[in-house]
């Protein structure tokens, strides 16, 4: 049995950098990972100039700029038309004008190897939490799993960042509202070429809507399909599919072949939700455990970082003193309310407007694109284009590292931590 004061279950952005962020306030905080590495793919590339500028606050953006990630400054998308530059990051206030592409794995990287080096910080790998631990009506820990054993952890609070399909918020009986969503999608790799374009690159047309991540030597691509046309998709084979690819993408060429199967293509299951309470007495759910995200936009990472970094700085007053007020729970949900809420209006917004229109249920709609009015106006306007960039780059409310949880030199600083 291990004694912690805050238990926090799931090793993806929200939970490895809240640990920290409690470390760093010298918290005993015990983070509980399902794998054994965060070495998977479907997650989000994307680390947000708001997110850069919370690393360097926390002493880390030395250690990420090292990765290295690639920087992108600028974000097109691809019409029968032509090319239409979308945002425009180069006008954001602060040090970092662009966003950072970098395998989501480097970034929790980052942040572990720095949680692991403070003394009341644990990060128990292969640890999957089964069940939650009750003290009549309020949670006092969990247990997981590991190796085939069962493990109880009791906490002062346990925290669920265990995602969209979290264990920890079914088990605590909160209730998610879910938005419907017309959209799955396809996830693969195909090489990347020199010559090819580099950063994000966007495509629209009639019949498809895609989006290529440059990850240095292959793409990962993302097609989205109407919700629940797979078993279609498949039926029609491989061949149909790759030819889709071509007529997309021609400049791909000969790549598309080293598609042989739908085996080499996953499907991600896409969901909007959100918890209309995200705590009861023990417990406080955060990250899409508390509003799983569409990846339009490609927010969720920083929506979840900035839930981190606002639950560690209202918390750490509250922890380390036996069971935290649900008051303090209940100023999380509040302050993260608002911009949760307004990015997945706009989530919802997109799906309706963008992603619908560009899905085809069966063979390509031959009929080129032409640029819808908003993007025509971008075009004619370019500064227009630093607002989108700072919806994408900066967000709604971010959250800054509490004082506690900075670092100066490479030290941190605990003193104080208490009263910050
Ligand atoms: C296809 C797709 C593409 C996306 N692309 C982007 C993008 O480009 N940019 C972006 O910002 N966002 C993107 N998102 C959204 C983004 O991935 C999420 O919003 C973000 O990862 C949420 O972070 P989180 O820490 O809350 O949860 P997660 O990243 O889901 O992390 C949850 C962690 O908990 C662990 N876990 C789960 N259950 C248990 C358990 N029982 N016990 C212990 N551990 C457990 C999991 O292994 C995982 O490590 C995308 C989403 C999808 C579906």
């Amino acid at each position: 049995m291990t004694r912690t004061s805050c238990c926090v279950v799931g090793g993806g952005p929200a939970g490895l950098v809240l640990g920290l962020i409690l470390a760093r306030a010298g918290i005993r905080t015990t983070v509980l990972e399902k794998h054994a590495d965060f070495l998977r793919d479907f997650r989000g590339d994307t680390v947000h100039a708001s997110t850069l500028t919370l690393l360097d606050e926390l002493g880390l953006g030395e250690q990420f700029a090292a990765l290295p990630p690639r920087w992108v400054q600028k974000l097109a998308v691809q019409l029968d038309s032509g090319t239409f530059e979308v945002a425009d990051l180069s006008r954001l206030p602060g040090r970092h004008q662009h966003i950072a592409l970098v395998p989501q794995w480097d970034f929790l990287n980052v942040v572990a190897d720095a949680s692991r080096r403070e003394p009341s910080y644990e990060l128990i790998m292969k640890a999957e939490v089964t069940d939650l631990v009750w003290d009549g009506k309020r949670i006092a820990g969990v247990t997981y799993f590991q190796d085939g054993q069962s493990h109880l952890v009791e906490a002062d609070l346990v925290v669920g960042c265990d995602g969209r399909s979290s264990v920890v918020r079914q088990q605590a009986g909160l209730r998610s509202r879910t938005f419907g969503v017309p959209m799955d999608v396809l996830w693969f790799r195909l090489p990347r070429l020199a010559t090819d374009p580099e950063g994000v690159v966007g495509r629209i047309s009639r019949s498809n809507l895609m989006i290529m991540i440059d990850r240095g030597d292959y793409f990962q691509i993302g097609v989205v399909i109407r919700k629940g046309s797979i078993a279609t998709l498949r039926d029609r084979g491989i061949e149909m599919f790759r030819q889709r690819l071509r007529g997309a993408l021609p400049w791909l060429g000969d790549r598309v072949e080293l598609l042989e199967s739908f085996d080499d293509i996953r499907l991600l299951n896409v969901v909007l939700s959100r918890l209309s309470r995200w705590y009861r007495d023990g417990l406080l759910c955060i990250g899409d455990a508390a509003h799983a995200m569409s990846p339009v936009g490609g927010v969720g990472v920083n929506l979840a970082v900035q839930d981190a970094v606002a639950a560690g700085r209202i918390l750490a007053p509250a922890l380390g003193t036996g069971p935290v007020p649900t008051a303090s729970l209940r100023a999380v949900q509040v302050r993260r309310w608002l911009p949760t809420v307004l990015i997945q209006t706009f989530q919802r917004l997109a799906h309706r407007v963008v992603v619908e229109t560009s899905i085809a249920d069966d063979e390509a709609d031959p009929r080129p694109t032409t640029a819808p009015a908003p993007l025509r106006l971008l075009q004619r306007f370019p500064v227009l284009q630093a607002i989108p960039g700072y919806f994408l780059g900066i967000g709604l409310l971010p959250e800054h590292a509490p004082d506690f949880a900075r670092a100066s030199d490479g030290a941190t600083v605990r003193a104080g931590a208490r009263s910050a």
